[in-house]
């Protein structure tokens, strides 16, 4: 196949033939042709890209076309794509077998490096975001012996049936109402209060007992990104013990790629359980729950509350995340928050040459654009963006070799391998991109 580099100035077309015949295929026998929807690009339309390989800072898709990666897998990649250490250590654990269902050497090693970094005792390694959350809610009900649990509007979890009423991420994209399937009796245990509202969770304790958990982003990643206001977490652990219930705080976005120790590591909270997953898989399915020994102890086989996992701990997974772990220096910090930092001003400032109203949102070095002209704390505030004006502002951008997220509800993910081409790649798209979302701003209010 050969590839095709744009020539300066000049957009890849809007259609993308290799691609759309695979999605063809894909949609006869994939349900929406993908395996997680918003890489279906039903929020921004058109074609999504089949990507056929990864190269640092660079993707390559089935047509041909170089795009620079500000997705990174949603996260995981922090050291770009096809890292050489990543891939050495993946290939030297493969070469000694896959799986042994047996606990092994590399599960220490990962387990080790994570208590090491994070305020977490013990940890239970598992194989995605959804099963770390759904485990850390089922032993918050089992210490606690309660049932109810406190989400917020806009945050996401991961599809677990209790977590999914008002969630972030594709539950957002797609403005779905909650999800057929989940039954009312797991709705019902289930109470969403508005992100930010430190008010509105005294007063559900207030009128509420039988409150197993709260469960939070660390920073609110999937609705866009929202951080907590200042105080806002260890509030939420105040009010849960002043109650008697837990505070789990979801890292699964947040977890080694803020800071070494994730948002802890920024802005230290009590919290009782902890979730981890992207960064700490190095692009292999890997997740993780922890905290205090006390209440990680009532796991099976060390005590009652019951989880396992076939993969669990499997080898590749933990030699692709601990390479991954021990590559995220102090020096990779600084390098992910300056990135980050150059991207959203250079963008934010395009965008006001254009005249489009918009928020540039940060939460350490995550941080995502708002079309909208309202300061945005919660999931209310971020619903108020204009879809269209961010529409054709991917589609600007992805023309000109820049992979956004295909969704307005997403965070932006930097990696430490954005290079001097990659950099100006986005610079000489984003005047474009911003004229595109200022004319489709204008439309709508026509
Ligand atoms: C991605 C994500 C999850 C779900 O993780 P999966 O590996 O996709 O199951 C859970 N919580 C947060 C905060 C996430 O960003």
């Amino acid at each position: 196949m050969t590839t095709s580099y744009r020539t300066e100035g000049t957009p890849y077309p809007q259609d993308a033939p290799v691609s759309q015949a695979l999605f063809d295929r894909a949609k006869v026998i994939i349900p929406g042709g993908v395996n997680s929807p918003v890489r279906a690009f039903h929020a921004v339309g058109g074609t999504p890209r089949f990507m056929t390989e990864g190269s640092g800072a660079w993707l390559l898709d089935a047509d041909g076309r170089r795009y620079v990666d500000l997705v990174c897998s949603w996260g995981p990649m922090i050291h770009g794509q096809a890292h050489p250490e990543i891939i050495a250590a993946v290939q030297a654990a493969a070469a000694r077998g896959t799986s042994f269902g047996t606990p092994t050497a590399g599960e220490v090693d990962l387990a080790e490096e994570i208590v090491r970094r994070t305020p977490v005792e013990q940890v239970r390694l598992v194989n995605s975001g959804t099963e770390a959350t759904m485990t850390a809610i089922r032993l918050a009900r089992g210490f606690t012996g309660r049932s109810k649990i406190v989400k917020f509007a806009g945050c996401y979890h991961g599809h677990v049936d209790a977590l999914l009423a008002s969630a972030g991420s594709g539950v957002a994209t797609l403005g779905l109402p909650d999800s057929p399937g989940v039954t009312g009796a797991a709705a019902s245990e289930t109470i969403v209060v508005p992100y930010n509202d430190i008010g509105a969770v005294e007063r559900v304790f207030a009128e509420q007992d039988d409150i197993a958990a709260i469960i939070t982003e660390a920073a609110a990643g999937n609705m866009g990104v929202v951080a907590p206001r200042e105080g806002f977490n260890q509030r939420l652990a105040e009010v849960a013990h002043a109650n008697g219930a837990l505070l789990i705080v979801d890292e699964v976005m947040t977890g080694f790629r803020v800071s070494a120790g994730g948002w802890a590591g920024l802005e230290p909270v009590d919290a009782d359980l902890f979730t981890y997953g992207k960064v700490m898989g190095g692009g292999l399915p890997a997740a993780a729950f922890g905290g205090r020994t006390e209440i990680m102890s009532r796991l099976a086989p060390a005590g009652p509350v019951y989880q396992a996992g076939t993969l669990s701990g499997n080898p590749l997974a933990c030699a692709a995340g601990l390479a991954s772990l021990r590559l995220a220096d102090d020096a990779a910090y600084k390098r992910l928050d300056e990135l980050s930092a150059t991207i959203g001003a250079l963008a934010s400032a395009e965008l006001t040459t254009a005249g489009v109203a918009h928020r540039l949102s940060f939460a350490g070095n995550m941080f995502s654009i708002f079309f909208t002209e309202v300061d945005v704390v919660d999931y209310d505030s971020a619903k108020t963006q204009d879809a269209g004006a961010f529409k054709a502002f991917f589609h600007e951008m992805l023309s000109r070799g820049v992979y956004l997220p295909p969704s307005a509800f997403e965070s932006w993910f930097v990696s430490t391998a954005l290079d001097d081409a990659a950099m100006e790649t986005i610079g000489a798209a984003l005047p474009f991109a911003a004229r595109a979302a200022a004319a489709a701003g204008s439309k709508a209010k026509a």
